[in-house]
């Protein structure tokens, strides 16, 4: 069927569905048969796949070769042990990458985009992916057409097909079936397309394709969106590539003096491999992908929404966020509290002009109890309304001017109007910010002295919409700006405050410790914008409020030298956020900003990160955004730049602890025959430390708390690496130690001529490692003050960690495979002292670094 082509009933019959939508069975059954409306991006990888994958590896293939050649060779209990922690091994990676997997998931549902839809004759919003063809949906301003649909009802809809066409101003559309038969894309104008974005007006249309059958769908290169790899797990993944090769350099260096010393070749073969397994962190992206997705989870409790994992990750590097002040820095619970009649005429009776304009002039919808929806700011004048004349009677009387036509509020114009029967003639209303109306009235003489009251109102935080309207005798031909916004009569201003966010204040005071500026952008007047500042704590003396006006009249020199200081923008329009943006940018600032309306989507998209608001937003904003605030609150922006500290912190802690730990493997294992020592341990003693020991304590390090000055410090650059602040030379020397404890061990045992010699060196490696990531868990705070069970998890994984390493050697059955001898008490006690060096000397390097440097 053409669909552009047909007409409506046609197409009813067709799709047999009818103006009133479908019924729930219907829809359920059409949606077992064509699946759910959307688009696959990239198959979800099969938990198989992912298992198998684990042993692509290359390094352990050959592990498993040399394990199968050592054993036809010599001992086969070795190969069946060395095969069964490969496979633990994989296991493990399997479940971490599949969590990882499974985190994306749910990020993706619970970001997922709903409808309006047509259900049994009634309107209710479901979630865009059960739409099946024949539904009928409603379309608003900033909904991102969520299927193909055949325009059915259209007043003003105008579309931004980019998407599809390439085509950036937005496509008028109509609801009249064409007659032509072949048409492009973007000359069926009775049809919307999924993932286009409505930009005005708003249309009810029918189903006609979801999912792949739509034109998005069958765009094969759209659906091949690049993954989301954070800039962290990129640098991560080309580091662990170099290190491998350092890593396998050592480990055939290793097999060479080996091999000279006389040892055993296919067992130094083997011993080496399993060296380089150990010590080649190639887990090390999986695990990061599940720090940021578990802290994406854990954000969304806090009621911030994580669109690009990305975003939790450079969350942390954030200098600037600008953020919108109504509802965000605000409480947006509006209450008119001054307000001024300057009707020349009562317009029906017992009502003034100014009266008529506030009872007219609104988006807002009444329950049958009187409950009021709509724009916070619209409620609080019809509320002001009813105040003035409570009962039912004016409110008839007013019911009588049938709106005819209507230009919405936009944050360009700032500015809304509506137009009314008026017995035989029209009467417009129109309200708006007080410079905005004044600037289309017919009598100008009043002009100054309404703009120095509303000012003197703004000084003290109050926000004055003003009123004016005119009667005319003609419909007017076209309903735009031009036609109708001009040759008005004042009628009045209403001031009213919105309280400020209590939260905010506390949250504002942080970022001031953090290194973070705030900035505040609004539509509204300077003066009530720099009120909310202040009161809110973020202005004082010295910094700048600007308006929209100043900033167009500034050259991008000038702006740039000013835009660190500015604290304020007022009056400002949403294209203008974008300047703000790439000028702050321009100064290497990492940007945080808010938006909500679908002009804000550019400058969504340019920030660093992008936030949107979660329920005043418009889809298309959160379409835009890295990251949804599900309580339209600031200080969940903060709340988000802190997790996002933190976890950052957890990720560097965990690469700490496992660097140093194949670190110190790898020395100990290289320097031994170098110093005339025997090789230290058996290729499953240095599997064992791998899986066990740097495996569970690592993981657990994840839930260690906040450090106590993660937001007293300045925002981490972007581009820091992951080893800077000490962490790289942290690896480098605790490393050495671990190794030289462990070698100091050694030699002292071997030469005690010890029988037990290579268990206590076993012990104290593995035991090492433990007192390591005790000692880490801070950066700087020593572990008494941070208390032994502060962090519980870890401190199970490290006991756990040590019973397995003391079953090892105490259980006969282990003692056979793992090749151990039970220790005696003397031996376990000097190899438990010994282990505990490591944990000394990182306190001792965290007392140095808390001492304060002296100047
Ligand atoms: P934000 O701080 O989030 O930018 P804002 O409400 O101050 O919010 P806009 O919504 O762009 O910013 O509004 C700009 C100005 O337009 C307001 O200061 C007010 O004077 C006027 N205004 C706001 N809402 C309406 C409305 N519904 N009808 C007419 N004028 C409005």
């Amino acid at each position: 069927m053409n669909w552009w082509q047909s007409s409506l009933q046609d197409i009813f019959k067709n799709l047999s569905t009818s103006q009133q939508g479908l019924t729930d069975d219907s829809a359920k059954s059409r949606l077992t048969e064509v699946g759910p409306n959307e688009l696959i991006e990239k198959k979800r990888k099969p938990p198989l796949t992912i298992f198998l994958n684990q042993f692509k590896d290359f390094m352990i293939v050959v592990l498993l070769a040399a394990a199968v050649i050592a054993g036809i060779a010599g001992d086969l209990t070795d190969t069946l042990i060395i095969a069964v922690i490969v496979v633990l091994n994989a296991i493990v990676g399997f479940v971490q990458e599949n969590k990882a997997e499974e985190a994306m998931e749910a990020l993706k549902k619970i970001s997922a985009l709903h409808a309006q839809v047509r259900r049994n004759g009634s309107r209710v919003t479901l979630p865009a992916a059960e739409l099946v063809p024949g539904d009928m949906v409603e379309l608003e301003a900033g909904n991102v057409v969520p299927a193909d649909i055949r325009l059915a009802e259209v007043h003003g809809l105008r579309i931004n097909e980019s998407a599809l066409t390439g085509e950036s101003v937005p496509a008028e559309k109509s609801d009249r079936a064409l007659p032509e038969a072949e048409l492009s894309l973007g000359d069926r104008i009775n049809m919307a397309y999924k993932s286009t974005l409505v930009t005005n007006g708003r249309a009810v249309g029918v189903v006609i394709a979801t999912g792949m059958s739509t034109e998005i769908g069958s765009i094969a290169k759209m659906l091949q969106q690049g993954e989301d790899v954070t800039p962290l797990q990129k640098r991560m993944a080309d580091f662990g590539s170099k290190l491998s090769y350092l890593v396998l350099l050592i480990c055939v260096v290793f097999f060479g003096v080996g091999y000279l010393m006389d040892e055993d070749p296919l067992n130094m073969l083997l011993t080496s491999i399993s060296l380089a397994v150990a010590a080649i962190p190639e887990a090390l992206p999986a695990l990061i992908t599940v720090a940021l997705a578990s802290g994406a989870k854990r954000l969304v409790k806090k009621n911030a929404l994580i669109r690009k994992l990305s975003a939790v990750e450079t969350l942390g590097s954030v200098t600037f966020i600008c953020s919108d002040k109504t509802g965000t820095l605000t409480q947006n619970k509006m209450k008119v509290v001054r307000s001024e009649d300057d009707s020349a005429e009562t317009l029906i009776d017992g009502l003034s002009a100014f009266e008529c304009c506030l009872a007219l002039n609104h988006d807002v919808k009444a329950s049958a109890d009187k409950k009021f929806t709509g724009d916070p700011t619209e409620i609080a004048l019809i509320e002001f309304f009813h105040e003035r004349h409570p009962g039912g009677g004016s409110e008839k009387r007013i019911a009588q001017l049938e709106r005819v036509a209507e230009l919405p509020f936009d944050s360009e114009r700032k500015l809304m109007t509506t137009l009314h029967k008026f017995n035989d003639r029209f009467l417009v209303t129109c309200k708006g910010a007080v410079e905005s109306v004044i600037a289309i009235l017919a009598d100008q003489t009043k002009a100054a002295s309404i703009l120095d009251k509303a000012t003197e109102s703004a000084k003290d935080g109050i926000r004055v919409i003003a009123f004016a309207y005119k009667v005319v005798d003609h419909f007017p031909g076209t309903i735009n700006s031009e036609n109708i916004e001009r040759g008005l009569v004042f009628a009045g201003l209403a001031g009213m405050i919105d309280p400020p966010r209590e939260e905010a204040k506390v949250a504002i005071g942080e970022c001031k410790t953090a290194g973070i500026k705030v900035v505040m952008i609004t539509g509204d007047h300077p003066a009530t914008a720099a009120y909310v500042a202040r009161q809110v704590g973020m202005l004082s003396d010295g910094e700048l409020v600007v308006t929209g006006k100043e900033l167009q009249q500034m050259s991008d020199d000038e702006f740039g030298e000013k835009v660190e200081k500015v604290r304020v923008y007022a009056r400002v329009s949403p294209e203008q956020k974008l300047r703000i943006v790439k000028t702050l940018q321009s100064k290497k600032h990492f940007v945080s900003m808010t938006g909500d309306g679908v002009n804000d989507a550019p400058s969504l998209k340019a920030a660093n990160i992008g936030v949107a608001m979660g329920i005043t937003g418009t889809d298309v904003s959160k379409e835009a955004s890295d990251m949804v605030l599900l309580d339209d609150n600031f200080a969940t922006i903060v709340k988000a730049v802190k997790e996002g500290r933190h976890i950052y912190d957890n990720i560097r802690k965990f690469v700490k602890y496992i660097m140093t730990c194949n670190g110190a493997e790898i020395w100990t294992m290289f320097l031994a025959p170098l110093v005339g020592l025997p090789i230290p341990l058996l290729p499953i003693h240095i599997l064992w430390i791998n899986l066990v020991t740097d495996g569970l304590p690592g993981l657990a390090l994840g839930s260690e708390a906040a450090e106590p000055d993660m937001m007293k410090r300045p925002p981490r650059k972007t581009n820091e690496s992951l080893f800077a602040g000490g962490i790289g030379f942290h690896i480098a020397w605790v490393g050495l130690l671990m190794a030289g404890v462990t070698l100091g061990t050694e030699a002292w045992a071997v030469h005690s001529q010890m029988p037990h010699w290579q268990t206590m060196v076993f012990m104290v490696l593995s035991l090492s490692q433990l007192g390591h990531v005790m000692g880490i868990r801070s950066d700087r705070q020593s572990l008494f003050r941070l208390g032994l069970f502060s962090n519980k998890p870890l401190l199970g994984a490290v006991l756990f960690t040590f019973i397995l390493q003391v079953g090892v050697i105490y259980l006969p059955v282990a003692n056979k495979i793992f090749k151990t001898q039970p220790l005696t008490i003397y031996e376990l006690f000097i190899s438990i002292a010994l282990s505990l060096v490591v944990l000394v000397a990182v306190e001792i390097e965290k007392l140095f670094k808390r001492r304060p440097v002296a100047h």
